[in-house]
């Protein structure tokens, strides 16, 4: 008899094979006396060099699957082997006390992960995660253990794992590795954010699959209904191998609209844009026919190390962007930090709540040597293709006003030093605090646009954290209220001839798309890989349709009523 366990659908597609366990085995680390310690450094020193010659493959691997930023991880992973001061502590423990290897290794690595772990900054525990992460490598070529690496597969397998480290994610080879499903993790965890751009069906959160699945076991991953199908019976494959084969079928589909405007059935133009996190990820944006980026999230540039990015470095990545698109509209956002993002070397005090903290544009407006630096990046590189700067948690007409006179600051700086920069660039905001999005009407008579910020504005409207499992039930994207503010914003914004985008996952939503469509948004920000199931489903809508039924829905109650309402009209 076949059992099924259900999780969150992390990646969408269905895959069907043999599970293969991740483990991490326990290493058993024992203190023993050496009489020759030349030979035990050399024996220590070779087992670093593999690990470093596995750490530089594993890097390899992840700039060109994963982009740069991950790629980092490891970057620092080979660090921590070419630091002397644990590196050279070991060697000298073997040779003052006449131990081996390991146990030398073992209380080196242990003694500084203990001192980063205790020190009150998140940039040094990460420190801390490294040199466990590194220290369990060498001692693995030490012991002779082989830790079961998913660079080792070489038949067609689905993972099954606790969680998935980046480390794993980054050796998954898609030939073989067909699918996987964890015990921990989310829908914006980071092995579930990297299935979705590496396209590997995925469903995370389950709870207990390590402990109900024993290597060699068939299964299913269903990563469109979140489920993993344990020893399936010859009619559940059957079943599912349909359900694998239409959903091919609908991708090959979706493929050929790659070159395809979008338009409705009744012939208006919507425009479909992306969401990115990095330069690597504009590949995606144009595979998938994306019209534009409509949000680059340029927090990332600042995460994952020691110091603020300088001027040239940013400089760099946004014409990067820029110059690949060639053109197409790019939103760049200024940085928005804080909340569930947080740049340890800024060493901020912590807060009681940090997304209604001190972040984003309250924190530039406050620290603009940080907020100058990003501007004069972003004014340089608009002479690069088609720019549009939008600034974060904007919550009163004050914050805009200011942060565009920073703007404007730098501009004419830049220009009387003689740097070319663009005549043309759009300023906007997110509108993601409902105090903006309440007075929208004045917003509206100075900016340039509007992004509607879903992921915020729904947490904040709701008073419902959007990270909070158990207040998940009142994250309702659907709830009138949310879809009445929306109508606010797009009217006031239409009204004064401006455009509203939206960026927040909301936007690739199949439900709420009917309802964006008849409520007058003018452009879609999805992750690329929504763009074209997106573009699909607009196809086969009617625009005038819609408009008539979004009078209906905005005049619901709740937003189960909403939802039965789009499954029955649309
Ligand atoms: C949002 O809040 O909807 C948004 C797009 O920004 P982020 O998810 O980065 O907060
Ligand atoms: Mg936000």
């Amino acid at each position: 008899m076949s059992e099924i366990i259900s999780g969150i659908a992390a990646s969408a597609g269905i895959a069907i094979a043999k599970a293969f366990i991740l483990e991490n085995p326990e290493l058993a680390i024992e203190k023993k006396t050496v009489e020759n310690t030349g030979l035990e450094v050399e024996r220590f020193s070779a087992a670093v060099e593999k690990a470093k010659g596995e750490l530089q493959v594993i890097k390899e691997n992840a700039l060109k699957e994963l982009g740069e930023d991950k790629a980092a991880i490891f970057a620092a992973h080979l660090l921590v082997l070419e630091d002397p001061e644990l590196i050279d502590a070991v060697k000298t423990k073997i040779q003052n006390e006449n131990v081996n290897a390991e146990s030398a290794m073992d209380e080196i690595s242990g003694m500084f992960i203990n001192m980063f772990e205790q020190m009150d900054n998140e940039y040094m525990k990460e420190r801390a995660a490294d040199i466990r992460d590194v220290s369990k490598r060498v001692l693995a070529h030490l012991l002779g253990v082989q830790f079961s690496s998913p660079a080792s597969i070489s038949e067609e397998v689905v993972i099954i794992a606790e969680d998935l480290t980046p480390s794993d994610t980054a050796q998954l080879n898609r030939k073989f590795v067909l699918g996987f499903a964890t015990d921990i993790g989310g829908r914006t965890s980071h092995s579930a954010i990297m299935s979705r751009s590496m396209e590997i069906p995925a469903v995370v959160g389950t709870k207990t699959v390590t402990e109900k699945i024993s290597s060699g076991t068939m299964l299913i991953i269903d990563g469109l209904d979140g489920k993993v199908i344990i020893d399936p019976s010859n009619e559940e494959l059957g079943m599912y191998k349909k359900k694998q084969e239409d959903y091919k079928a609908q991708k090959a589909e979706w493929a050929k609209l790659v070159n395809e405007k979008t338009t409705t059935a009744d012939g208006h133009h919507a425009e479909l844009a992306a969401n990115i996190g990095t330069p690597q990820d504009v590949k995606g944006v144009l595979e998938n026919g994306a019209e534009g980026v409509g949000l680059y999230r340029t927090e990332f540039l600042y995460m994952g190390r020691d110091q603020l990015p300088t001027e040239e470095e940013q400089f760099k990545a946004y014409r990067e962007v820029l110059e690949k698109m060639e053109g197409k509209p790019v939103v760049i956002r200024t940085l928005d930090i804080g909340g569930d993002k947080e740049l340890p070397y800024l060493d901020l005090p912590k807060e009681m709540n940090p997304f209604l903290g001190f972040r984003a544009i309250r924190l530039c407006l406050e620290q603009q040597d940080i907020f100058r630096t990003q501007l004069r990046a972003l004014l340089r590189a608009s002479a690069y293709g088609n720019l549009k700067i939008m600034f974060p948690m904007i919550a009163t007409l004050v914050e805009f006003r200011s942060a565009k006179q920073v703007l404007l600051e730098e501009k004419e700086k830049l220009v009387n030093e003689n740097v070319s920069v663009s005549d043309n660039i759009e300023i906007g905001i997110m509108v993601e605090i409902p105090s903006t999005a309440v007075l929208s009407d004045r917003f509206a008579k100075e900016v340039d646009f509007f992004s509607i910020g879903t992921n915020d504005l729904i947490q904040y409207t709701m008073a419902a954290d959007r990270m909070n499992e158990r207040v998940s039930y009142l994250y309702q994207p659907y709830n009138p209220a949310i879809l009445r503010l929306i109508q606010m914003v797009i009217k006031a914004a239409h009204k004064e001839g401006k455009w509203v985008g939206m960026c927040g996952e909301m936007a690739g939503d199949p439900i709420a798309i009917p309802i964006l469509l008849g409520l007058g948004l003018d452009e879609f920000s999805m992750s690329a890989t929504s763009v074209l199931p997106a573009r699909s489903q607009l196809s086969k809508l009617s625009k005038t349709e819609a408009e008539k039924h979004v009078e209906t829905i905005l005049n619901m109650d709740i937003a189960e009523d909403v939802v039965k309402f789009v499954n029955e009209n649309f």
